[in-house]
């Protein structure tokens, strides 16, 4: 008698280890698909990162999430469970021009990933295939499929079904303009502001009446302690964000003339001067306007879109974004094995936390 036909599973290659980008493979993966991720750093987690040295860490992008949407409340549940994400209660306020305090409106849970804020995105991680440094830097499709140009290693040989770029949309857009003009156009209609971050260490802890603060008045944004988030040790940090049109107005500055802009701002507010600190500039740090649609899929060459730049510019956007794209290609294109609900969750295997 004559075996069932059992097609191989089909292979996507996910472009960008970000939180869309992990939601999205993760999610494919469940549905029998094959999948492989790649992304341009040494670490997973794009922007929900934390940078440490020695006895020292800070959070400098991502700073808090929320979670609004029923499947991202219970995914974040799951995070809990598997101790990498933890709700954080901090000292907040609303610091205005005057300098007055108030406290921010409504209710509103606030988590980080735990120990880090990257920790969610290792935790997604940890069952994929995952290619680090490799930048991808040219798309290329053929007859059997998509194959990737990169960076470090020239043309991969390997040929994918499918494409899906989870990251910022100038970003994917250099990618995209040989292929798809839809998707192109999408991507260079997406206006991403940038993000100057100062992380500032001290011997002792600073005696501020707060943890966390909404600046938005000069040039700060935000400013947070970071070892009031769970699971922080060692050393006293705070991260300063700079507001986005100061940003964008400073983005040539050198780094020390930025820190020493923020850190004047930070005195201000009662901050003293720190023992040490470092900078980044986030280039692509939030979108300007979110867009109607959650992803982007072009089924004819099988090439996506996802991130938080297409859903509101938030760690629960481009996890939703991601998910949300995964079940739309396992709709689309069934793989050879049985599809389950994923709106109802992926379960992960219970595996170490990577910090
Ligand atoms: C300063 C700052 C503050 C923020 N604060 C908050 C907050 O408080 N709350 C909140 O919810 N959100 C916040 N965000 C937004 C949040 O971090 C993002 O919405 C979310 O992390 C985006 O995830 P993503 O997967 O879409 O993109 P990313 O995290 O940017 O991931 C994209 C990945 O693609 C990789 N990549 C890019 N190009 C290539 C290439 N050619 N080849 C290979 N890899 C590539 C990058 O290395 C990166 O890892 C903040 C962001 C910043 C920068």
């Amino acid at each position: 008698m004559d075996k069932p036909h059992m097609a191989a599973p089909r292979h996507i290659a996910v472009v960008g280890a970000g939180i869309a980008g992990l939601s999205c493979a993760s999610a494919l993966q469940h549905a029998g698909w094959q999948v492989s991720v790649f992304d341009a750093a040494g670490t997973v987690a794009g922007r929900m990162a934390t940078r440490r040295a020695g006895d020292w860490q800070c959070d400098h992008g991502a700073q808090y999430f929320t979670a609004r949407s029923a499947a991202f409340r219970a995914e974040v549940a799951r995070w809990q469970l598997a101790g990498v994400a933890a709700l954080w209660t901090p000292r907040l306020c609303l610091l205005a021009a005057d300098g007055s305090a108030h406290a921010p409106a409504g209710p509103v849970e606030r988590f980080v990933g735990m120990p880090r804020m990257n920790a969610p995105a290792r935790w997604l991680a940890s069952g994929l295939p995952l290619h680090l440094q490799t930048t991808i830097t040219a798309l290329q499709r053929g007859v059997a499929g998509w194959q990737l140009q990169t960076r470090q290693l020239g043309l991969l040989e390997a040929v994918y079904d499918g494409v899906v770029l989870a990251m910022p949309a100038p970003q994917a857009l250099p990618l995209l303009q040989a292929h798809s003009r839809r998707l192109a156009s999408l991507a260079a209609a997406s206006v991403m502001h940038p993000c100057w971050a100062v992380m500032a260490r001290y011997a002792q802890p600073l005696a501020l009446p707060f943890e966390a603060a909404f600046v938005n008045h000069g040039p700060l944004r935000w400013v947070a302690r970071n070892n009031s988030k769970p699971g922080r040790h060692g050393q006293e940090s705070w991260l300063l964000h700079a507001q986005s049109d100061w940003s964008e107005a400073h983005l040539d500055w050198p780094a020390d003339q930025v820190a020493k802009a923020l850190l004047h701002a930070f005195a201000q507010l009662g901050g003293a001067a720190p023992l040490a600190w470092s900078t980044q500039c986030w280039q692509h740090a939030a979108p300007a306007a979110g867009h109607d649609e959650l992803f982007a899929w072009h089924e004819r060459s099988r090439l996506g879109l996802c991130g938080d730049w297409l859903q509101a510019g938030t760690v629960e956007g481009a996890w939703l974004s991601g998910r949300a794209l995964a079940a739309h290609i396992a709709a689309a294109s069934p793989s050879s094995m049985p599809k389950p609900d994923l709106a109802h969750g992926v379960p992960h295997p219970v595996l170490p936390v990577l910090v």
